[in-house]
């Protein structure tokens, strides 16, 4: 049994300037709160949430009487995990400022402060009394709510001044526990696709992740170029289109694993089966990233491609009850499946057992090693003939000897409108897109 947490946004209807008004007035008070508390924290040394409090909240509830006492409580903990992430930052040497800035207000919430009324309202104690506000649904919302999600008490609120609303993370939870697998789904994650073996088919599933970044670095580097000719170097126009550059990569590149990995982990959890992951070493030491140079770049390719990869379909796999189990990944691509032998590549992705004679794509070939590691539970180098033929799902591993080993390639485009597998098929593909 494990818990799995998740935050959701939701925004309120816009609030009358009246209304808007006392939230400001408790953001101020709760922004100062929140600054004196870091100041001391950092200033003593006092991280610990109920170290501060037992220093600090008399002081400060003091502060603003009128104002609900539970505000100087979430701002001790608000403070106190604010002044922990700086001083961890200043010891790794990467604190800007002697003192920590407190500009980015989120109020934290707790049980006594709000509460939902209903699905569309929430209400909020503040100085002024109980605020009741109406939210806006969204289906990102309504769908953790129709799925068995438990709201928690803790939610986070900020103000967003600009259209008067209330935008709230709410955090939802789930106690999930993982099932006994009835057999495997292997994954192999490479720099810009991802192969899965699902029902003895390889399915190819482009994500052209490492482009992605490069593609992006490439764009950076123009951009830097053009503007240090003209502001000279670290401008600020620059960290401005700088910014907006990163922000653009990581929301395509969240969207790209998030997808998949969720495509993946459906189809394990329908088949109750485990999901196989090759257990990554801790450097990127990948041979087909080697030939990148730049040290930063191989590390972010590295990130994106494979631990992103990873981590994306852990944390899915953890809310469908999905097990994931590792496995040894030297020379998976490099053994015959079948024979046991060496597969001898060319230079595309095909080789030729040297044994049988057979194709093999790297791709498959890692996907049944992968799976045969899995089965043999040993994580070895070496699988054995007889281990192909070891029934899984009920049926043979369908390794026929003679046959060309493809996998079935899928375009990012088509596999990111899918809900589900299976619409591979020309007639389905034009289905699922319409
Ligand atoms: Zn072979």
């Amino acid at each position: 049994m494990s818990e799995v947490t998740r935050t959701v946004i939701v925004r309120s209807a816009p609030l009358p300037r009246r209304t808007f008004r006392i939230f400001v007035e408790l953001e101020g008070m709760y922004r100062n709160m929140v600054e004196q508390l870091v100041l001391y924290a950092v200033n003593n040394n006092k991280t610990k949430f109920t170290r501060l409090k037992a220093e600090k909240y008399r002081e400060v509830r003091s502060l603003y009487p009128q104002l609900p006492s539970h505000y100087a409580y979430t701002a001790c903990q608000d403070a106190a995990e604010r002044a922990h992430s700086f001083l961890r930052m200043k010891k790794m040497g990467k604190a800007r400022k002697p003192y920590p800035e407190v500009r980015n207000v989120s109020i934290w919430l707790d049980d006594h402060l709000w509460r939902a009324e209903g699905l569309t309202s929430i209400s909020m104690a503040t100085h002024k009394g109980r605020v009741r506000v109406s939210i806006e649904l969204n289906k990102h919302y309504l769908r953790y709510v129709n799925r068995g999600w438990k709201l928690a008490s803790e939610a986070r609120v900020k103000l967003d001044r600009r259209d008067r609303r209330l935008v709230l993370y709410l955090t939802f939870r789930k106690e999930v526990s993982e099932y006994k697998p009835k057999g495997y789904v292997t994954v192999d994650v490479n720099e810009n696709a991802e192969a899965v073996l699902i029902d003895g088919v390889v399915y190819l599933f482009e994500t052209d992740l490492s482009r992605v970044t490069l593609g992006y670095y490439y764009r950076r580097k123009r951009v830097q170029e053009r503007y240090d000719k003209v502001y000279g170097p670290g401008s600020r126009p620059a960290r401005r289109v700088f910014r907006r550059l990163s922000n653009n990569e990581r929301v395509l590149k969240r969207e790209i694993r998030w997808k998949l990995a969720t495509l993946i982990v459906r189809e394990a959890a329908k088949r109750q089966a485990a999901i196989v992951l090759e257990r990554l070493g801790r450097e990127p030491a990948n041979h087909m990233i080697e030939r990148i140079k730049d040290p930063q770049l191989r590390h972010r390719i590295y990130q994106a491609a494979f631990k992103g990869m990873q981590r994306a379909i852990e944390e899915k796999a953890r809310e469908y009850g999905v097990p994931v189990i590792y496995v040894n990944p030297s020379n998976t691509s490099k053994i015959c499946p079948i024979h046991g032998a060496k597969i001898l590549y060319g230079k595309d992705r095909h080789g030729v057992c040297s044994k049988g004679g057979e194709t093999w794509h790297r791709d498959v070939a890692a996907c049944y090693n992968l799976l045969l590691r899995a089965l043999g539970g040993d994580g070895g180098p070496a699988p054995s003939r007889q281990r192909a033929l070891i029934p899984v799902d009920g049926g043979p591993v369908p390794l026929g000897p003679t046959a060309a080993h493809e996998p079935a390639p899928i375009a990012r485009g088509a596999w990111a409108r899918w809900r589900s597998l299976g619409a591979t098929s020309e007639h389905k593909l034009m289905r699922v897109s319409t």
